[in-house]
């Protein structure tokens, strides 16, 4: 097989699907799946179709473009706030998009009046976290403008925490979403069909939640994806953490130093590296490099440590493993790995055969 690749168990990602939604729908909250991390793949989106996710949720809309034309029976969300320049492509391809820039939703209202659309609108609340959102108290006058665009349809309300500022969507988050919501659903007259209160994040407060409020959507990639709570990494139970399998193979294996040797300057990418003198050290070179990967985010299933990694080669010591030239190792992927791993075309994407899993709860 073609090395380097990434091997992907559909089965896997389709019960991980429906264990969530199921979990979620227990509490009357609906899930749209994140494709972003997979770079919005038709075999993995087929996948979630037959766990039942009906909603895909992607950054890019050349991914919504792709699962759109190849007539995936679903509606699509940006969940990126959409780039003036791509108005057009979003109204086409996307029923749904997530909002925090008043500017950006008269365009979409221009761009869908024009087509004899009406684009669906999500307003998206900084409740902390520093990514995008609307600051609360601009939230009131943006809904009215909101309201009276033609061409759009204000359908709900939402937040994202944890993805830049670390913050994690407590009770007292989740309480503050659907104060606002409830408060502008009354002072309007209107009726949000989505509340939606964050990604794989949640998890926790939402098996810890005594009512979830107004609460009744959440997208999410990470969890489907990887089977972890995102705050943590901690495997949530009853998920396959380990859907996705990298394998890269060895082309160098030496005996060497663990210290480089010589006057030290920068390394290739600016930084000025140090390393501990453990003595000498069974290196192997694997070909794999931050084109393909992040380094920094990926697991040997055999006992070796990842020393680190050039654009091309990937440094690990393996004393004691017996490994040979050619021999392919495993690897665990992390989010940021699995991401640039779909992404990079020299990566070789492998759907393993569909098989009968024995289900681990
Ligand atoms: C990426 C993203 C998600 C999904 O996040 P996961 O941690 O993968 O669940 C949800 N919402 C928005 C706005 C995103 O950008």
């Amino acid at each position: 097989m073609p090395a380097p690749r990434i091997e992907i168990e559909l089965d896997k990602i389709t019960h991980n699907a429906r264990k969530l939604t199921a979990l979620y729908g227990s509490k009357g909250i609906c899930v749209t799946a994140v494709t972003k991390g997979v770079c919005g793949s038709l075999r993995i989106a087929s996948a979630l179709l037959e766990s039942g996710i009906r909603s895909f949720g992607d950054s890019r809309i050349a991914n919504i473009q792709k699962m759109r034309e190849a007539g995936l029976d679903a509606q699509f969300i940006l969940t990126r706030s959409p780039m003036p320049s791509e108005v057009e492509h979003v109204v086409e391809f996307a029923d749904v998009s997530l909002n925090t820039e008043i500017s950006v939703i008269r365009l979409l209202a221009r761009q869908a009046s024009k087509r004899g659309k009406i684009h669906r609108v999500i307003l998206m609340i900084e409740l902390g976290d520093l990514r995008e959102g609307i600051l609360p108290s601009d939230v009131e006058s943006m809904v009215a403008e909101v309201m009276g665009l033609r061409g759009v349809k204000l359908i709900g309300l939402g937040t994202n925490l944890a993805c830049f500022g670390g913050v994690r969507p407590t009770e007292a988050k989740m309480r503050e979403l659907s104060a606002m919501a409830g408060n502008l659903q009354q002072q309007y007259g209107i009726h949000f069909e989505i509340v939606t209160g964050g990604n794989s994040a949640n998890y926790q407060w939402f098996v810890s939640t005594p009512d979830v409020g107004l609460v009744n959507h959440l997208r999410i990639g990470e969890a489907i994806l990887l089977g972890c709570d995102t705050l943590t990494r901690k495997p949530i139970p009853g998920l396959y953490t380990d859907a996705f399998t990298l394998v890269a193979e060895v082309i160098e294996l030496k005996t060497k130093p663990s210290r480089p040797y010589g006057e030290i300057a920068q390394d290739a990418f600016g930084r000025v590296p140090v390393f501990e003198d453990k003595g000498n050290m069974e290196r192997a070179i694997l070909a794999l490099g931050r084109q393909d990967v992040d380094g920094s985010a990926i697991k040997p299933r055999i006992k070796a440590d990842v020393l680190g990694a050039s654009s091309d080669h990937l440094m690990l010591n393996v004393s004691g493993l017996g490994l040979k030239v050619g021999t392919e190792v495993r690897f665990d992927v992390g989010y940021s790995a699995l991401l640039r791993a779909m992404t990079s075309p020299y990566v070789e994407k492998v759907y393993l055969p569909r098989f009968h899993l024995t289900v681990r709860v």
